[in-house]
């Protein structure tokens, strides 16, 4: 049965069968400190009876999010010291993200920005924050592309996401615009064409990244909010994040890129699960998700090929962690043979 509404507390989560009574208590407190949401959508994916459901693994809070680790962190990625104004991340010089709000539809257990979105996060832009955050774009001409990003910006009113890309149309040096979003996936009925409609902007590139990690994300509702997009002219990418227990495994993680591919979305980034606090039980060590893309380099075709990366803690940026087929004589094939390059005169 298809619930009405997202589920918010820990207690909604009892109500709907997800959760046992008796762990209440503990769950309270942890969705006091991590916001929790599930949306009908991805609340009808989860089976229950399955203790090891991987859309479970991802939106459920569990007790093992009060093991913090030291090494995690409240900020991994560096977010905040690379903040020039409020709203805008400039880590690198022709790209900056512009976070325009704070919420999500759904809250992901592993979410690297857990500690700034929610209720109990960051503000969403006021006016007077939005003026600033879009005069620190508009007087940088090395910054090409923006990144729109939160929280979950697909949750804003069409009228809001019109009114962000107009004001990033008339930017002249930007010729990119680039939303993130698990929205088409998770609450895929509020991707009306007005929403689309408000995505586009003329004289610039509009891409919608959808981040899912498991392909029973991509029910048939998704799919068509997704089509909506790419028929309106929109290209979309794939963002996944590597997960215990979610899409470690060599089938899980082909099935979702072909899911992708199939879906007109071109897979992306795999990220390597971020030092976030209270997350490691749900992430994988880099050996692990260097196998995984072995054995898919060997299986899939290019098309639904993922880069897998790495975002350095503290904001250094982003690298490519997969596995090295190039030593210094020699290559590696996809089955694992190596071959002398360049190859020995005959
Ligand atoms: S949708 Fe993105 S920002 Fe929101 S909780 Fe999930 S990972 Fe975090």
């Amino acid at each position: 049965m298809t619930l009405a509404k997202t589920l918010r507390t820990a207690k909604a989560l009892a109500d709907a069968g997800l959760v046992a009574r008796e762990r209440l208590p503990a769950l309270e407190r942890v969705a006091a400190q991590y916001a929790v949401a599930i949306t009908p959508a991805m609340a009808d994916l989860i089976d229950a009876a399955d203790p090891d459901d991987p859309i479970a693994r991802q939106f459920v809070p569990t007790e093992a999010e009060f093991q913090a680790l030291p090494e995690e962190s409240a900020d991994p990625v560096g977010d905040f010291t690379h903040s020039p104004v409020e709203g805008i991340v400039h880590r690198y010089p022709d790209r900056c993200l512009l976070k325009v709000n704070h919420a999500c539809a759904v809250y992901c257990r592993f979410c690297f920005r857990r500690e700034m979105v929610g209720p109990e996060g960051l503000r969403p832009l006021s006016p007077e924050a939005l003026d600033v955050a879009m005069a620190y774009i508009a007087e940088r001409p090395d910054i090409w592309e923006v990144i729109v990003t939160g929280g979950d910006p697909f949750i804003l009113s069409p009228r809001r996401l019109s009114d962000v890309m107009a004001r990033l149309a008339v930017i002249e040096h930007v010729k990119v615009i680039r939303f993130h979003t698990r929205v088409p996936a998770v609450e895929p009925e509020t991707v009306t064409d007005e929403l689309v409609a408000a995505l586009m902007a003329p004289g610039k590139a509009v891409y919608v990244a959808l981040h899912a990690n498991h392909a029973r994300e991509l029910t048939p509702a998704a799919r068509a909010a997704c089509a909506r997009i790419v028929d309106a002219g929109i290209p979309m990418l794939g963002q996944t994040v590597l997960l215990r227990g979610v899409n470690d495994d060599p089938e899980t993680l082909t099935a979702l890129m072909r899911a992708f591919v199939e879906t007109r979305i071109k897979p992306y980034y795999l990220h390597h699960g971020d030092l976030a606090p209270g997350t490691s039980h749900l992430r994988t060590s880099i050996e692990d998700g260097q196998a995984l893309m072995r054995a898919m380099r060997g299986a899939v075709s290019g098309l639904a090929q993922p880069t897998y990366v790495l975002d350095i803690p503290g904001g250094h940026g982003k690298v490519p962690v997969g596995p090295a087929y190039r030593s210094e004589d020699s290559v590696e094939d996809p089955a694992g043979r190596r071959h002398a390059y360049p190859p020995k005169p005959v």
